[in-house]
């Protein structure tokens, strides 16, 4: 249970003065439903309300605060008018606009033949100064309560900033004081403030010099908290109860003997780390984590086979139906020599083949299958399963792994993902598991040529495409949108399907976009696969795992509008056979200094490593691969892309804490228990094996 000291903050904001059940929902949205979501709500800014100016020289459209006598009131003739105030400073005088607010309030705040200070955004129309809605309007004894500087919140339709500020400073009325729960030498080196006053100052812009020091220390707090969750998270992990799964090598060496390739080293040296973990007791959860065909699919079938060696069961699991298809389909062929045949298993599909792959599940006599997430609902049940295999994990997080282990039985769970993420991310997204990376690239692979073109050129680009069918390749050409919209000028997988047809006859070319039915969608993909059609338009649902080694030519149309990572995955769907590939970015001008260097960089570079890594400098970590598919914890106050640092140091840290205090029963160990509480580590905090 979270400890009491926590209490004020784990209160919902409705107990704040002001937040009732109407305004809840709105800050619920926006920041979180407690008071404690309300201290991590950052400022992205300031305003400074020091320009003070007289209003014959005064600047337009900066934020003032001035004070002038009120000369008289306007009531609107109309309702769509403004309510106006004119005031004057001895310079010159201005009209102060209020939309819909009664007359006798106003007459209030701006009493005739008096002074206010106001304070507000200054504008001028039709050669007149104007303030609408002034931030501020005090009488001048009550100066101080504009304040000189003042915090900038992200806000929404209903809370203003002034709310807010008001929300957030009774928040921090409410802060506790907390027992420190980092290394006193670290505080020292760092110069950190304690808990307390850094959160305060986080809010407080007026105390510069604090503000960065603070904001580290809070920042370190949250990938602490982090990293010490996951570090838990692990280690319930490698405690649960594994089984051996040895094998005694018989099928992986037939499998060896029959590949038309040799393993690379990087694949030699994961299967060992997988084959050894298998091996041992404990239970393993480790990511393969390798570029776009690298070949971490034969490597997870090694580690298949290593069960089936033991008479258990593996499977595989893959986050779409043709993907799966597809992998049973090139499974199968390596398996054959081997005389071992996998199942299959999708959706929907309740026909007989999967009531035949569902028994044989049942009874043991499959021994290999594959499937979608389909394959761990509830009711399929294994006899012995030793293996799970988890391809593309992007959709696959912390949450949902601890949810496949506690299925019970002692699986080791292999995640293989493609997403090239930096080594540094790599510890938030995937810290709970063990990592192995493939880094090499099987032999043979030709570079792919990679251009930048003109969208004006595109004629061109088909002129050079039908050359390229001529001469038996097939071509990938990705479009951003499935249907055109009048608004945003995006090119429409439909129309340029039709364009194409047209240019090159109906035969040749299909399309594939996310709102077709499943089954059209299959159809057209394994017409593409079997080379009848020649021109694939698709968006970009082929990202993920497609595998036709013919198509030597990736054109994305576009290619500004698509992340770094997304498009050096879609570029990895070329590259796949002996042939020269190319990838033609097809791009609109103008492009921005930013939007160039990005493209250029994909020109220069095929490791998906170093892609992401200069994605991440440009961009931070929220935009690298679109935070939704990234796997990625989205953090509230560190910033993955300037605080890497720190997130090393947190690892490292994370780890040397459990070492010493493994269920966080002494003092520092206690103070370290609230500060997971208090990023909602709830979960982590429930594996300690003592309370
Ligand atoms: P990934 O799943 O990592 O994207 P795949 O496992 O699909 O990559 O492998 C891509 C292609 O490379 C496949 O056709 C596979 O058979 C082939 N391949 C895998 N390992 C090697 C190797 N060591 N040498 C040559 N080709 C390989
Ligand atoms: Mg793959």
């Amino acid at each position: 249970m979270r400890p009491s000291i926590l209490f004020p903050l784990f209160t919902e904001i409705t107990a704040l003065r002001g937040i009732g059940p109407r305004l809840a929902p709105l800050y619920k949205r926006l920041c979180g439903q407690y008071i404690v979501d309300l201290l991590w709500h950052i400022p992205v800014g300031t305003i400074d309300r020091g320009y003070s100016p007289k209003l014959k020289h005064a600047e337009r459209d900066r934020i003032a605060t001035l004070k002038i006598n009120v000369i008289e009131h306007i009531p609107p003739g109309r309702r769509s008018l403004p309510y106006r105030i004119v005031g004057a400073d001895d310079t010159d005088q201005i009209y102060i606009n209020h939309f819909n607010v009664k007359g006798d309030y106003l007459e209030k705040i701006y009493p005739v033949g008096r002074a206010v200070v106001i304070s507000g955004l200054l504008e001028r129309y039709r050669n007149e100064w104007c303030m609408s809605h002034p931030d501020y309007a005090v009488p001048p004894e009550r100066i101080a309560e504009i304040p000189r500087i003042e915090p900038v919140y992200p806000l929404t339709q209903g809370i203003s900033g002034k709310m807010m500020r008001k929300a957030v400073g009774l928040a921090l009325s409410r802060l506790p004081e907390l027992p420190e729960w980092h290394d006193p030498s670290l505080m020292e080196r760092e110069s950190w403030p304690s808990w307390n006053p850094a959160v305060k100052a986080i809010h407080n812009p007026e105390m510069t010099n604090n503000d960065f020091l603070s904001k580290k220390r809070l920042a370190y707090d949250e990938l602490l908290a982090d990293q010490l969750a996951l570090a838990v998270i692990r280690r319930y992990h490698q405690g649960l109860d594994g089984r051996k799964i040895a094998g005694d090598g018989s099928l992986q060496k037939k499998l060896k003997q029959s590949l038309p390739f040799t393993l690379t080293d990087g694949q030699i040296q994961s299967l060992k780390e997988i084959s050894e973990d298998m091996a041992a007791p404990k239970r393993m959860l480790r990511l393969l984590q390798g570029d776009v065909g690298s070949g971490k699919t034969i490597v997870a079938l090694f580690a298949m086979l290593q069960a089936i060696e033991s008479g258990m069961q593996t499977a595989l699991m893959v986050p779409t139906e043709i993907l799966a298809k597809q992998h049973h389909a090139r499974l199968n062929a390596f398996l054959e020599p081997l005389g071992i045949e996998a199942g299959l298993l999708i959706g929907k599909s309740k026909n007989k083949e999967r009531q035949i792959a569902l028994d044989g599940l049942a009874d043991g006599s499959l021994k290999i299958v594959i499937g979608t997430h389909a394959l761990f609902q509830d009711d399929i049940k294994f006899k012995n399963l030793g293996l799970a295999v988890v391809d593309e994990q992007h959709r696959f997080g912390v949450q949902q792994r601890l949810k496949l282990s506690d299925k019970g039985r002692g699986v080791d769970i292999l995640v293989m993902t493609a997403t090239p993420i930096p080594r540094t991310l790599t510890l938030t997204a995937y810290g709970d598991m063990d990592v192995s990376r493939l880094m090499d690239k099987p032999t043979g692979r030709k570079p792919i040529d990679t251009k930048l073109i003109d969208l004006s050129r595109i004629e061109e680009v088909i002129a050079g495409i039908e050359r390229q069918i001529e001469n038996g390749s097939q071509i990938y050409w990705i479009c951003p949108l499935v249907e055109e919209s009048e608004k945003i000028d995006l090119a429409a997988a439909t129309a340029r399907a039709e364009m194409l047809q047209k240019k090159m006859g109906k035969k040749k070319i299909g399309l594939v976009h996310g709102k077709m039915a499943a089954d059209e969608k299959d159809k057209t993909m394994a017409a593409f696969n079997a080379g009848e059609i020649k021109l694939l338009v698709a968006t970009t649902v082929v990202e993920v795992g497609m595998d036709v080694p013919n198509a030597t030519v990736m054109i994305v149309e576009h290619a500004e509008r698509f992340g770094l990572a997304q498009l050096h995955q879609l570029r990895g769907r070329v590259g796949r056979s002996e042939a020269k590939s190319t990838c033609l970015l097809l791009y609109l001008s103008p492009l921005s200094e930013m939007a160039k260097s990005r493209l250029k960089m994909l020109r220069e570079t095929e490791d998906g490593f170093l892609i992401a890594e200069e994605d991440l400098r440009l961009r931070g970590p929220g935009e690298i691969l679109g935070t939704r598919q990234s796997g990625l914890q989205e953090f509230r106050i560190a910033d993955l892309s300037s605080d890497r640092e720190l997130l090393k140091m947190a690892h490292d840290d994370a780890g040397l804490i459990l070492a010493r205090d493994s269920d966080l029963t002494s003092p520092r160990g206690k103070a370290c228990r609230i500060l997971l509480y208090l990023f909602a580590k709830d979960a982590a905090v429930k594996l300690f094996r003592s309370g």
